[in-house]
This record gives structure tokens, sequence and C-alpha cells, in this order.
């Protein structure tokens, strides 16, 4: 069941299943204090923001009150949020080898004994259990499966977890954005293809998705200069700015709203294949995101 903590917070305006915030704080520009928790009585997801726009996510199973930790790049912040919530940390769940997701890894290792440091990627710090696409593994009670994504790095993994009774949550790093995807640094438009359309494309329409990045309101501001009739991604738009405008998370969405409005989900739709004159789907991943790379909002 999920519930709600805070009954003030304006929540997402079209939550197929009622996802419900409860809100600690506000995260100034910069200088992050919020912390989001979205919650069911067997896993809760505590948004915890990084850096200037990056997002550590920490998943505690319920009843066992173990825990596990996406990307922690500010131990310190993580080690606060563990006593805050009194749960034991066994996991650090790594998307990719770049310093604003894996930076923190060494510091966490010295901070808390013991844990298991799962990654896709022999250049993650502190790396002791090497995991592959289809790899499972446990937090508590808890069903983590591993998914391999390479394309923006050669050994990006993301992370789907499951309980008995809740939409499950995907840990998407730098390959699927809110409205985007992450920049092919080390792979192509096939990697990123199979990845988000034979992939997580795969996966339950109600999978909530939590990426490594606060980029939404960018990310849709060249959505709709590929879509700009879409009517969910205009309305998707507007609701996106006004949480930014009041400092707060634009993350989770579904994996059902990101097929309405993402071009990276989209690369079959003929408005999308229109804008770039091109019908094969790996075409015209690899054009949008070329487009994409020197985007400049007007
Ligand atoms: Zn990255
Ligand atoms: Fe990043």
């Amino acid at each position: 069941m999920w519930r709600q903590a805070c009954p003030n917070i304006p929540s997402i305006p079209n939550p197929r299943g009622a996802i419900l915030n409860f809100l600690k704080g506000v995260w100034g520009r910069g200088n992050s204090t919020l912390s989001t928790a979205i919650y069911s009585s067997e896993m809760k997801v505590k948004l915890l923001p990084a850096l200037q726009d990056n997002y550590m996510y920490m998943i505690i199973c319920e009843q066992s009150r173990e825990a596990a930790i996406i990307d922690p790049v500010e131990p310190e912040k993580c080690l606060n949020a563990l006593k805050e919530e009194n749960v034991k940390l066994t996991h650090i769940l790594t998307t990719h080898h770049h310093w604003d997701h894996a930076g923190g890894n060494e510091e966490m290792c010295k901070l808390v004994k013991g844990l298991t440091v799962c990654g896709g990627d022999d250049r993650i710090g502190a790396l002791n259990k090497k995991v592959e696409d289809g790899d499972k593994l446990k937090i508590g009670n808890l069903d983590v499966t591993c998914i391999f994504t390479p394309c923006h790095t050669m050994g990006h993994i993301c992370y789907l977890v499951e309980g008995n009774s809740n939409a499950p949550a995907l840990f998407t790093g730098d390959t699927l954005f809110l409205g985007g995807c992450g920049r092919f640094f080390e792979g192509t438009p096939q990697q990123m293809h199979e990845a988000l359309i034979e992939k997580l494309s795969k996966l339950p329409d109600h999978c909530n998705v939590y990426c490594g990045h606060e980029y939404t309101v960018q990310n849709l501001q060249y959505a709709l200069h590929v879509e700009p009739e879409n009517k969910d991604l205009i309305e998707k738009m507007e609701w996106a700015k006004g949480r930014r405008e009041r400092n707060l998370p634009t993350i989770p969405s579904s994996l059902n709203e990101e097929k309405l409005y993402n071009p990276f989900m989209r690369t079959s739709q003929p408005a999308v294949q229109q804008h770039v004159q091109l019908t094969d789907p790996i075409e015209v991943m690899g054009a949008i995101r070329k487009e994409k790379d020197t985007f400049k909002p007007k």
C-alpha cells in the first residue's frame, strides 16, 4: 500500500498508481538539503540530491531494515541518511565509473565496513562484486536484477529492484533520463537502441524510473523541438517546470510515461522519424542524439 506522509506536497500529476512524496527540506540550487522518500510497506526509496544535479538513492527493505545506496558520491550525506533511517547498509550499487557516480565508493567503504560494492566496470573504485546482465542480488527481502546497458560507458549497469506488491524501481544512472538519455561516450546508436528499446522498454510499464541527474527540463526542451505537438510532452514540461521552480525533484517517472514523451524511447514513432527524415529506429536514435549533443534551447 502506498501512503502519504505529508498531505500538503503536490505529487506527480498523472500518477498511474498514486506515487506520493514527502518532503523534509528544499533542494537549493547547488546546495541541496532536500530529501524525498517514496515508499510502500515493503520498499522505501529515498532521493538524496548530490553535487550540482546528481541523485543518489537509498533503497530500504522495510522488513529487514537493510539498505543499499545507488551511486553514493557524497558519503557524509549518505551516512547521515543511514543514521536518520536507522538502517544497515549492505550494498553499494554503482551504475557506472564516472566520478559523479562512483567517486564516493572508496570513502563509503572506509566509513562502513563489509560493504558489497557492485558494478559492471573494472574502472569503478572499491568494486568487489562485478556483475553482468541478468545477475540477481538481494537487499534484505528485495530482489535486484542487474541490466547491462553499455553505451554512455561500456560498463554501465541499470538496477531493477522489486518487492512482492509495489511497483518495481528502476535505477537508470546515465542511460535513461527523464525525457532523455545519456551521451554516447563509449558506445553506438545500436547499443543505446538495445538498452532503451530492447531491454528497458520491455520491463513492466509501471516501473518507476529513478535516473542519475535532474536534467528533466533541459531534456524536455529538446523533446519539444522534436515533437512540438505532443500533448503528453507539453503537459509534462509544464509540470516539471513547476516542480523545479519550487526546487522539487521531478523524479521518479514511470516507463509508461517515458514512452509517451521521451524521444529516445520513441524512435519508432512517425513524429520522431519525420523530424530527422529517417525510418530505421537505430538511425533515428543516432540522429536525435547527435542533434541533442549541440542543441541550445531558444
Ligand atoms: Zn556519466
Ligand atoms: Fe553523470
